[in-house]
């Protein structure tokens, strides 16, 4: 058996936010064929990386997680590489770095896996996971078969991908990245880590990143700041003091502190600016009935 299961197992140890209930099973596979074995058996499970851009339910998950975290192989061939989708992406920075090869200095800061990532194409300081993609695998939970996808196939957009779409899970990804000298890409990770330093919280302060997205032309965090949000508590939750579009759980926050205090600075960017903001963490798990409406309320167009 190529893989382990959990029965009720804690996500909040999981989640950087250190929020979330018990999912009933988890299974962790230990290569890409025990992980298409289960994503064939198991009935619609949710697919967890490093769980950094996700707020999970307090109340827990009604079905089956699988976490990809050890399917962490990756492998470089000349200015290739290929990387399983649990391999976290500020590891893949540094081993790119080691092989003088640019594209990944961006991944240096955030606490993702390489699943995680692409399906978010997750991006910093200028630099996507587009631009270095090449190509991938990924099962069709529908059809129950492996396919290829090309850059093109992918759709690649601000914070989306064709896996939020199609029921597709990522197995595997091949990269193209760029010779350079080593001195050049260990510049810009500590000029991106230094920057992240002053306006990102570490995980030190539990968080999700991002809370909403960039709307067009406009940065999100820049129309909470002069909504007023800055300082807002709900619970155990509170608006971070240093930017605005970071939420901290300060206290043993649960999701529905975190979804309350998401719905008022909703309220209070719409209200000001008639602008509405669209989430960027995901809710995942069994919601409560405020919970629904709350994130109802946030995904109205
Ligand atoms: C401190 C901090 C800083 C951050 N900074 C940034 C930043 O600068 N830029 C940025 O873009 N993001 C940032 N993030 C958010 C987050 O780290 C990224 O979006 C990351 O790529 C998510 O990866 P993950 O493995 O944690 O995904 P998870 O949170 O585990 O999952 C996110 C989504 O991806 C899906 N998913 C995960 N793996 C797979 C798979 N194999 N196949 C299909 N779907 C999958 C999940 O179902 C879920 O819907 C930050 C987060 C934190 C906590």
């Amino acid at each position: 058996m190529d893989y382990e299961v959990i029965e009720n197992y804690e996500l909040k140890k999981h989640t950087t936010f250190k929020i979330g209930g018990c999912a009933k099973r988890a299974y962790f596979p230990y290569t890409i064929e025990a992980f298409c074995e289960l994503l064939k058996t198991l009935n619609n499970p949710i697919i967890l990386g490093g769980c950094s851009n996700v707020l999970i339910s307090s109340d827990g998950i009604d079905s089956d997680v699988i976490l990809t975290t050890k399917l962490n192989n990756f492998e470089f061939e000349n200015n290739r590489l290929y990387a399983q989708c649990g391999v976290k992406v500020p590891m893949l920075s540094k081993e790119a770095e080691e092989k003088s090869l640019s594209g990944m200095e961006f991944m240096i800061g955030f606490p993702g896996t390489v699943g995680g990532a692409v399906y978010m194409n997750a991006s910093a300081h200028s630099q996507y996971v587009a631009d270095t993609f090449l190509e991938c695998r990924v099962f069709d939970t529908e059809k129950k078969e492996i396919l290829k996808l090309n850059k093109e196939e992918m759709k690649f957009g601000y914070r989306s991908s064709v896996l939020q779409e199609k029921p597709y899970i990522l197995l595997d990804a091949k990269f193209e990245l760029r010779p350079e000298e080593k001195e050049q890409i260990a510049a810009v990770m500590q000029r991106n880590l230094a920057f992240r330093k002053d306006r990102q919280p570490n995980l030190a302060l539990p968080n999700a990143g991002s809370i909403f997205k960039n709307p067009p032309n406009d940065s999100a965090g820049r129309l909470l700041e002069k909504a007023g949000v800055k300082g807002m508590k709900q619970g155990g939750a509170a608006v971070w003091l240093g930017h605005a579009n970071f939420i901290i759980n300060e206290e043993n926050a649960s999701s529905k502190d975190v979804s309350y205090l998401m719905n008022k600075m909703y309220n209070m960017v719409k209200d000001k600016y008639t602008i509405r903001l669209v989430p960027e963490v995901k809710f995942i798990g069994i919601k409560s009935k405020e919970e629904a409406e709350l994130w109802n309320t946030m995904s109205e167009k």
